[in-house]
């Protein structure tokens, strides 16, 4: 097999770029777990900055971020309500069940996006019988539902009957950064409707490591004690957290350039017979090869033969995502593989 040349598996395969390896390898550290590293400080005061909140968490990864907010946020038995396509749900090794003893209550939404009157009807009845509903997930942009964007529109809506409820309104923000950009609407304006939203910085950021989660100081003042329970309190963390202070400074921006990217990959699939492409909303490219008579796996195989490497989503549906590292050319030259095993498999 040759090798991979065009990695659109995951964002999540971005490295480190020589500027922001430099940046880290200069940075000031201390212990992190007494707050005492400069780094760290510096980015979680970025953050919160960014996203118009009191404090902030720097945590190893998203999936913490979301583990602990549900722990701050249920007791064994309480409810939490998302979308039926939530990275939580399916790829946190039942984390929701397994930390906090919480049951989810699956809406099944459009591309990720659930309305205003499905979570309105998902809401317990104060009654001993039921679980008791906590908190809503919102994730932005939806990984499974194609990186589509939550309007403003709707998270205003859903947030303000969470409210009106007394459920808590929580943000999987892995790509947030890459809604803002694509829409204009500012993290600072999508945040301000959560009580706490995170960021992820080792996805199309390009940070090799880290995420962080932000809320009110009583919040993130809770979330302190499961981040030390759950072993994730670090040392001289500030290594890693620089990665994510010149990602926040250098490439929020081009996430754009990714966007395009991902249209250009979408113009040229959607010209290739058999191909259904969903329109990308940001950085993520579904297209469905059932006409061929395939499995996605069996695509995706003959695609790896070729160095280009994709991911699959269910039996005939494959995942293409841009990111840092895919340039033009890549996807110029990622249509060229595409079309050759097309015509392959058609022979
Ligand atoms: C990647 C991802 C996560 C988990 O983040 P990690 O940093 O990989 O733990 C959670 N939610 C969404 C939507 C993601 O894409």
């Amino acid at each position: 097999m040759d090798e991979i040349r065009i990695d659109l598996y995951s964002d999540t395969h971005t490295k480190p770029t020589a500027e922001m390896r430099r940046f880290m390898s200069n940075a000031e550290v201390g212990d992190e777990q007494q707050q005492a590293d400069p780094t760290v400080n510096r980015l979680v005061q970025m953050v919160c900055e960014l996203l118009g909140k009191e404090d902030a968490i720097y945590l190893p990864s998203g999936t913490m971020c979301n583990q602990i907010a549900w722990r701050v946020y249920c007791r064994a038995g309480d409810e939490l309500i998302m979308d039926t396509t939530a990275h939580t749900r399916h790829f946190e090794t039942g984390g929701p069940a397994a930390l906090s003893g919480a049951m989810v209550f699956p809406l099944e939404g459009k591309r990720g996006i659930f309305s205003a009157d499905q979570f309105k009807a998902a809401i317990r009845p104060e009654n001993r019988h039921f679980p008791r509903s906590r908190a809503v997930l919102i994730e932005q942009t939806s990984n499974l539902g194609g990186g589509s964007i939550w309007p403003l529109e709707t998270i205003r809506e859903i947030c303000a009957i969470a409210r009106e409820n007394g459920l808590a309104c929580h943000m999987d923000g892995a790509r947030l950064l890459n809604a803002v950009v694509a829409s204009g609407v500012s993290a600072k304006e999508y945040a301000s409707y959560f009580d706490s939203v995170w960021i992820d910085f080792s996805k199309g950021l390009g940070a090799p490591v880290g995420a962080a989660l932000a809320g009110s100081k009583q919040f993130i003042d809770e979330a302190w004690r499961w981040k030390h329970q759950f072993g994730g309190a670090m040392r001289q963390a500030g290594i890693i957290a620089a990665g994510a202070v010149y990602a926040l400074t250098h490439h929020v921006e081009r996430l754009a350039e990714d966007h395009e990217n991902a249209r250009f990959l979408y113009e040229g699939l959607a010209r290739i017979e058999g191909i259904e492409v969903d329109p990308p909303q940001t950085n993520m490219v579904f297209f469905d090869i059932a006409a061929f008579g395939i499995s996605s796996e069996r695509f995706a195989g003959l695609l790896a033969e070729c160095g280009l490497s994709v991911s699959t989503i269910g039996a005939t549906r494959v995942r293409a995502v841009t990111h840092l590292d895919v340039t033009r050319s890549h996807i110029e030259e990622a249509l060229d593989i595409i079309r050759k095993v097309v015509a392959k498999i058609k022979r």
